[in-house]
């Protein structure tokens, strides 16, 4: 909390929160520390440090000021006590994970996880004998009976890549509640202007900042939001021991670009729900996935738990499965690429790039087929990026 200015809406705190340019000169932007450790006036000061008898840095993998300053701005914006910044998502969901599990513990996961995530957890089952296994949580009910004895973690992500499914993160943590289990949100897809898991109850946030914290596809970053005393235990465990911190200067990038957080999402959305309309009246479209559309089957849970429908649309074409790839390759504007939440709208084809690791039955059950298409809708005009897929759509 910045003390001379108590901010209490979100889009003040994306600017504020965190950072006082009058400790620092009146300098408006944040200082960038880039030093790798912090000088101790005496031997004394040292050992008080190291012995937590007193407040203050020591070297960077412990601590810095400009990440600090991330932290705290990440933590109000997501309704948590605190943050820990990671040098990647996936440092910030490895560490999480492993510091919540032991061998013999079990992990229940959405019905879908990252690429990278699933990788992790295949991992920890074969290496640390850490097992998992998926749910779509449905229901109060089903979720329950995917509970084991062993289960110390439920996982969730929401909306669910590709097929953009929900999961009801209300009824997920009152599930965790009621059994003493964490329920960790992977938050990435919405960033904390459309969803605030913590807010809805669930016990840990975690973020690849790469995606709409940033907003501008320069930077891999991850985030973890929490309880103080939880993300202290991680602070000073498998972050501080793996080592996957976040450099002063990606988080001095990630600072700036939260500023415009909220008017990005605006604008991501706005576009989004435009294209997504037109998608879904064009003849050579077989199916659209978007949390937005009435017809969805999950359209309820987005209006419950989400702000607005989110910038990320997916899209099946009518007729042979290189149709996807002829599309892709006709598209002028819009950028072949991975990642997501960048102001280039972006395309990506599941079944040959993020999900090519799934085996195709298993990415049949999920909704991927071979024509499925996934757009990150940019911040360009929605004329020009329906253009460009009109035109493209149009050669296929
Ligand atoms: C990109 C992504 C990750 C991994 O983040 P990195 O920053 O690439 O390590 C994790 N979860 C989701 C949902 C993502 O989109």
């Amino acid at each position: 909390m910045n003390e001379k200015h108590p901010t209490t809406q979100f889009e003040t705190k994306l600017i504020h929160e965190g950072y006082e340019s009058d400790k620092y000169g009146g300098s408006l932007a944040p200082p960038i520390f880039q030093t790798s450790t912090f000088t101790f006036e005496t031997a004394e000061q040292g050992a008080r440090r190291f012995a937590g008898e007193e407040d203050g840095y020591i070297y960077s993998r412990l601590g810095n000021p400009t990440v600090t300053m991330l932290e705290e701005r990440m933590a109000a914006l997501e309704g948590g006590e605190a943050a820990l910044a990671f040098g990647s998502g996936m440092a910030a969901v490895s560490a999480i994970l492993l510091g919540l599990t032991k061998t013999g513990d079990h992990i229940l996961c959405s019905q879908g996880v990252y690429g990278c995530t699933f990788g992790l957890l295949e991992m920890m089952q074969e290496k640390y004998k850490i097992g998992h296994d998926f749910s779509a949580m449905e229901t109060k009910e089903q979720l329950l009976q995917a509970i084991r004895p062993e289960t110390v973690c439920i996982y969730v992500e929401s909306p669910i890549n590709p097929t953009m499914k929900l999961v009801d993160l209300q009824m997920v943590a009152e599930v965790g509640k009621e059994k003493g289990i964490p329920v960790v949100v992977d938050n990435t897809f919405c960033s904390p202007y459309l969803q605030q898991p913590i807010m809805l109850g669930c016990d840990v946030v975690i973020h690849s900042a790469t995606k709409y914290i940033c907003g501008h596809g320069d930077v891999i970053a991850g985030m973890a939001v929490g309880k103080k005393d939880f993300l202290g235990k991680i602070a000073m465990t498998t972050q501080k021991d793996i080592g996957g911190v976040m450099s002063p200067f990606d988080a001095w990038l990630l600072l700036r670009g939260l500023k415009s957080l909220a008017v990005r999402m605006d604008r991501h959305c706005e576009n989004a729900e435009r294209i997504a309309s037109f998608l879904l009246e064009h003849p050579k479209v077989e199916k659209v996935y978007f949390p937005g559309d009435e017809r969805n089957a999950d359209y309820a849970i987005a209006q419950k738990q989400m702000k607005k429908p989110g910038g990320l649309i997916s899209f099946s074409l009518k007729g042979k499965k290189e149709t996807a790839q002829v599309l892709m390759n006709e598209l002028k504007l819009i950028k072949i690429a991975v990642s997501l939440g960048d102001a280039e709208t972006l395309i990506q084809h599941p079944a040959t790039m993020t999900h090519a690791v799934v085996p195709k039955e298993s990415r049949e059950k999920m909704g991927i087929d071979d024509t499925l298409l996934r757009l990150s809708v940019g911040l360009e005009s929605w004329e020009d990026i329906r253009n460009d897929l009109e035109q493209a759509l149009s050669k296929i």
